[in-house]
């Protein structure tokens, strides 16, 4: 079973927010569709796994552990009695070559060797098992979700640390048996790595407010002429209307991944939003989705879900069907 959801990674987040506001450079418009890209692969995975089945194992998606004062990211841990296998998934197309322990993708290098970061990431989990005193086996393999890839080495070993999409139902289909199964120990082994988890350190960036246009846009065109009705803002370039509270929630996710580290105040998110929603409701609706909290006469706010997605999803009173 997926203990966890698999949310967007905030570096995708940012670029996205970002490119909402401001024309990207090159590198980052390569940077978003890189990010966007490896998105699309995991969510591929756990399409196909969930069309296996998984209900014999326990499955982590997307964390960060600390092991030993070292922070590592893994996309997938298989859990099961007999022990944890990581999963990291590539999203490459194209044709890869090894030769001599070089890497091409499509003629072109590959710096970041797939391998070393399985080799790194699997010993991080074994010393992890090794701080617990604990006794069960951890493996990984790299995946390839990407039906257009092509996989050509000099050295066979390598076939044995890789699953190409051909190989991917039968690969999960292994977890699926009878023998597989998630009692005790992998519950142990579960709470173990729960322990480990923290927030993804690695995510620094941080958005120039110079570059930004501030407003609202359209969530269909992303225009952001729209003309302001009662409860409704109307985009004058496709005609799509969104209720107050649907531009609401985008922009409070905009902003907490454009300035993730900075404290967001009721001003600075009206300047944000460049005052296109009244300050009456803006005040609601904070109350409404935000944790407040006070620092002496200043309060600030933090958004109660993860992301715009997110808080569509599992926002109690918050109705879709006004947009149309
Ligand atoms: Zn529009």
């Amino acid at each position: 079973m997926f203990i966890n959801e698999r949310t967007k990674p905030k570096e995708l987040l940012f670029y996205e927010a970002l490119a909402a506001r401001t024309a990207l450079t090159k590198r980052e418009a390569k940077d978003l569709s890189k990010m966007k890209k490896g998105y699309e692969g995991e969510i591929l995975y756990d399409q196909i796994f969930e069309s296996i089945g998984h209900d014999n194992v326990i499955i982590y998606r997307d964390v960060c552990l600390n092991i030993d004062n070292s922070v590592t990211q893994y996309d997938s841990l298989i859990v099961s009695d007999k022990g944890i296998i990581s999963n990291e998934i590539k999203n490459f197309s194209g044709t890869c070559t090894v030769n001599n322990g070089n890497w091409t993708l499509n003629n072109f290098p590959i710096t970041k060797v797939p391998f070393s970061q399985l080799n790194r990431s699997v010993g991080k989990l074994m010393e992890m098992r090794n701080i617990s005193q604990n006794d069960f086996t951890v493996s990984g393999k790299i995946i390839f979700p990407n039906d257009t890839f092509v996989f050509n080495s000099d050295d066979h070993s390598n076939w044995n640390k890789i699953i190409l999409r051909s190989g991917l139902r039968d690969y999960f289909r292994q977890f699926n048996h009878s023998g597989v199964r998630s009692g005790h120990k992998a519950q142990y082994i579960s709470r173990i790595i729960s322990s480990c988890i923290v927030d993804n350190p690695y995510f620094t960036l941080q958005a120039d407010k110079i570059r930004l246009k501030y407003g609202l846009y359209c969530g269909q065109c992303g225009s952001f002429n729209l003309s302001k009705k009662r409860f409704h803002l109307t985009c004058n370039k496709c005609g799509s209307n969104e209720c107050n509270e649907t531009h609401m929630l985008r922009a409070l996710s905009d902003y907490k991944f454009l300035f993730y580290n900075e404290l967001m105040t009721r001003n600075s998110f009206l300047e944000f939003i460049d005052n296109d929603i009244p300050v009456h409701t803006v005040s609601r609706f904070l109350n409404k989705h935000c944790f407040q909290h006070q620092k002496g006469n200043m309060s600030n706010y933090t958004f109660k879900y993860f992301d715009f997605d997110d808080a569509t999803k599992k926002s109690d009173a918050y109705i879709r069907y006004k947009d149309y």
